[in-house]
Formats: C-alpha cells, structure tokens, sequence
C-alpha cells in the first residue's frame, strides 16, 4: 500500500513537472508570434496555458497547507508523551468502562 502511495505521489509529481516545462516553453516559443487576428489559435494556447499556471498557483496553499498539516502530525507522533498516548490502549491506562 506505501508503495502504492508513493509511486502516485511520484506520477503527479511527474505531471505537476511536466506541466510546468511543457506551459514554460509554450510560452517561450509563441511569445513573439505574428498575431493572425481575433482567431489566433497560438493565442488560443497562450490563454489555455496561462489558465492552467493560474489554476496550478491556485493550489500550491492548499499543498503547502497540507505539507505543514503533515509535518506537524510527524513531529507530535515523534514526541514520547503523545505516543504514549495515541498508541495506549483502555488496560494499559487503567481505565474502566464497566462504571
Ligand atoms: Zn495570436
């Protein structure tokens, strides 16, 4: 299952990447292009790629929110006294439910 999960982390890395060059030379390459008029196709796939950095930006809060979510769920499980608690069971803290 772990490895699961990280071979899809590693394909949206790898999409995310390649997203990224493939909008990056688009750009680059139609920067200067001779404008045929309002039905330009190349300014057609300008405005498309610009959408998709856009939408792309848009997300990466959400993921550094996310980053730091887990971050912070790493360093309490490395904590002794919250393992003790997270991972303790109703016996081994004496606790009856029978009251
Ligand atoms: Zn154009």
């Amino acid at each position: 299952m772990r490895t699961i999960k990280k071979s899809v982390a590693l394909l949206l890395c790898a999409l995310l990447l390649m997203t990224l060059l493939f909008s990056s030379v688009c750009i680059v390459r139609a920067a200067n292009h001779v404008c045929s008029g309002e039905c330009c196709l190349i300014c057609v796939l300008l405005a498309r790629v610009e959408r998709a950095l856009h939408g792309m930006v848009a997300l990466l809060p959400v993921l550094a929110a996310l980053f730091a979510l887990r971050l912070l769920g790493r360093l309490c499980l490395s904590q002794p006294a919250f393992r003790r608690v997270a991972h303790g069971t109703l016996v081994g803290w004496k606790i009856r439910l029978d009251d």
